[in-house]
């Protein structure tokens, strides 16, 4: 298999995932429902606002009658949580209300108190010659949704936004995709788990925790198996344990090595192979591809789609954000969507490599306006402690070196 452009891999992990079949629904609280998507519309349960609403405090008046010079008298108060009871707003009169408080029949304006003057016996006058056109500082009953509407569609992924909606609709429960389960197996000999003491020779699996974290943080639910060692054998009872799940990654042992058999075993269950390889930097040894169903000896199974991730640590988060979490999205019921990258001016030279993307660690400066990007200095690819520092990945393109102030592309994390 030809070895795909950055974009050509997007675009085809980006349609497979279109495909993918929808997780089952459940039933979750609503304090329990962020980073939950949505398998429902929310539906307003009444009109919203569910009165003609003052925006400001002031005074609800005819804004005919404010806008000439008269003074008019001061009637009354409506306090956010009262409502006017005394019929119509008689003419030339105003009642005193506050932000939040449903306007009375009759009036059709708010005047701010900022422009308003109250004199003695009552008397309301503009502060200065003001007009006040009808309608001002009020949102009409239904302004903003109807009884009946869907507010928040279903696919979406809640945040506080959604949250305080589906609240001030009545729901304290909301029906959600149930979070696709990931497989996670770090292959390679090296590798000890975390609790055990590591000789010289080896080191912990620390792969295995940041892919968690980013499961986690994609809307999936982590399943860490054990380390496999770099033999056949144990890669196959592994893969054979991870096919229960929605999704297998595993990470290491799919570079050119003489002991990176992940895909040779894969193959060995019949794997269909969709990108062997990107040409990017670093994640270049990348593979996407599905499991048939094997249903003569495993009726129960179904399609799993699988990536093999390279074993260095910054290459195998790089790979994650820029082509698993869109997968685990689309499995979590979310839509399809590549990775969300913003644009930042680049503070300083970043050569490019003829014929690789370069998704670099760097660090996005905190400023308010035009934040600026750096790359953090690092030792390559299984450099931990640069990864650290960095706050997200700059990409530069294939063919062009950027220097200081260009529009860099960012993928933050
Ligand atoms: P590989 O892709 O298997 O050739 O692995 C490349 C390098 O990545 C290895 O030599 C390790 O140093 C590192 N590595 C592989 N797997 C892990 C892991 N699970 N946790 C931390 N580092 C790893
Ligand atoms: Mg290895």
């Amino acid at each position: 298999m030809p070895v795909l452009s950055f974009e050509q891999a997007l675009a085809t992990v980006l349609d497979r995932a279109r495909n993918v079949p929808t997780s089952p629904v459940e039933t979750v609280s609503l304090l329990e429902s962020a980073g939950r998507v949505l398998a429902q519309p929310i539906l307003a349960d009444r009109d919203q606002p569910p009165f003609d609403r003052s925006t400001r405090d002031g005074f609800a008046v005819r804004a005919a009658e404010w806008s000439r010079a008269d003074a008019l008298r001061v009637v009354g108060q409506l306090r956010a949580g009262d409502i006017w009871r005394q019929g119509e707003l008689p003419p030339g009169a105003a009642v005193e209300i506050m932000t939040g408080a449903p306007v009375l029949p009759g009036a059709d304006a708010v005047a701010m108190v900022e422009h308003a003057r109250l004199g003695d016996n009552a008397e309301l006058r503009a502060a200065e010659a003001r007009q006040l056109t009808p309608g001002e500082n009020i949102i009409r009953r239904g302004a903003e949704a109807r009884a009946g509407d869907a507010v928040v569609q279903p696919n979406t992924t809640i945040t506080a936004g959604e949250i305080a909606e589906a609240a001030t609709c009545g729901h304290y429960e909301l029906r959600v995709y149930r979070r696709p389960r990931v497989a996670i197996i770090a292959t390679g000999d090296e590798l000890v788990e975390i609790g055990q003491r590591p000789a010289d020779h080896q080191i912990r699996n620390s792969n295995s925790y940041a892919l968690a974290a980013l499961v986690a943080a994609s809307g999936g639910d982590p399943v860490r198996l054990a380390i496999a060692k770099d033999t056949r054998d144990d890669l196959r009872d592994r893969i054979l344990e991870g096919r229960t799940c929605d999704l297998l990654l595993l990470s290491g042992g799919v570079s050119a090595g003489k002991y990176d058999l992940v895909e040779q075993v894969l193959a060995e269950f019949g794997a269909e192979f969709l990108v062997t390889g990107v040409r990017m930097q670093p994640g270049k040894p990348v593979v996407f591809g599905r499991l048939l169903a094997d249903r003569l000896t495993d009726p129960a199974q179904h399609e799993r789609y699988f990536f093999g991730l390279p074993g260095n640590p910054i290459s195998t988060e790089v790979t994650f954000h820029c082509f698993v979490a869109p997968m685990i999205r689309a499995l979590a019921g979310a839509g399809v969507a590549g990775p969300r990258f913003v644009q930042a001016t680049l503070a300083e030279e970043a050569p490019s490599r003829p014929g690789l993307t370069r998704v670099l660690p760097a660090h996005l400066s905190p400023d308010l306006h035009r934040p600026n990007v750096r790359l953090v200095r690092w030792q390559g690819s299984g450099d931990l402690a640069a990864n650290a520092r960095a706050n997200c990945y700059a990409v530069l393109p294939e063919a062009r070196d950027l220097h200081s102030g260009d529009v860099v592309t960012v993928l933050l994390r």
